[in-house]
């Protein structure tokens, strides 16, 4: 009689644990969504979707932002060279909130991915700011502002990656320092994962200051559809279109990497160091979102 208790009284207890656990995972604290993901869900319930694709040597956080669900997935990058190209940044943020304002903008058969700041140390070295940041924010000393382009290691991240890579590039008339091999910058590991696991048609990245678009290539020349995604932002945008950079020698960036996978690339880069040149560029984004939508594979 008294062995049943016990066990009934065991058997209670069990259910009375489980039903407890299960209470505490219903109830616990949620993690904050982002105000990016609540206020696109308020508005119309596709959300963007936030994901953390990897952290700077500093530990912060390389965000991505998600849009739509469709097919095609095609890629947009800010910020590779930090505070010194602060404003490619801005342009990313600006996309991201013109995104949160109109959803339906994303083409049903396109899935939009924006990673606004790529190289956030280099960036908080120039604007004293995690995320979002004013131009009031900017350093105006040259030597912050050139110190920016670079990681927390000192290197330029866009001579990391693994195309014809050195120890040492360069960045027009000076030697900069490309890590102590392909990949060794957590930043350019977090854009080379995410381009290997979701696999985009293309990726797009913001630079300043050339007022040019350009394609990219590593040892096999320019893809055929690198060319039509530099012609059609080109075109749209009134940026030049050129094919080939050779201002100077570069070796190990992120593009010509992403063109030695099959992935095409193109570089946008904005007039000055300053401007966002927003209607050119939204002009040039839109033009990509037809081209691609309308692109069978
Ligand atoms: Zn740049």
């Amino acid at each position: 009689m008294k062995k049943l208790f016990v066990r009934r009284a065991v058997a209670i207890g069990i259910v009375f644990i489980i039903f407890g656990v299960g209470l505490y995972i219903f109830l616990r604290p949620q993690k904050k969504p982002l105000p990016i993901v609540s206020v696109i869900n308020k508005v119309e319930n596709i959300g963007a979707v936030h994901t953390v694709i990897g952290q700077s040597i500093e530990k912060r956080n390389i965000d991505a932002y998600t849009y739509g669900t469709g097919k095609t997935h095609i890629a947009f990058v800010g910020g590779v060279h930090g505070g010194y190209e602060w404003n490619s940044v801005v342009l990313a943020y600006k996309f991201l909130d013109y995104l949160d304002a109109n959803p339906g903008v994303v083409p049903t058969g396109l899935t939009v991915t924006v990673i606004p700041s790529a190289n956030p140390d280099g960036l908080y070295k120039v604007v004293g700011k995690e995320g979002r940041f004013t131009v009031a924010d900017v350093s105006t000393n040259k030597q912050v502002l050139a110190s920016g382009r670079f990681n927390a290691h000192d290197v330029d991240l866009n001579r990391n990656f693994d195309c014809k890579w050195q120890p040492k590039s360069t960045w027009q008339t000076k030697i900069v320092s490309a890590g102590t091999k392909p990949f060794s910058e957590p930043e350019a590991v977090a854009i080379r994962d995410f381009a290997l696991k979701d696999n985009p048609a293309v990726v797009v990245f913001w630079h300043s200051q050339s007022g040019n678009v350009y394609a990219s290539q590593c040892e096999k020349g320019i893809l055929p559809e690198t060319i039509n995604t530099m012609n059609v932002y080109a075109k749209a945008s009134g940026y030049g279109a050129v094919k080939t950079f050779d201002a100077y020698v570069t070796t190990g960036d992120s593009e010509a990497w992403l063109a030695s996978v099959g992935i095409p690339a193109i570089t946008v880069e904005l007039k000055t160091h300053e401007t966002v040149e927003w209607e050119q560029n939204l002009a040039g984004v839109k033009a990509l979102f037809e081209y691609y939508n309308q692109k069978k594979d």
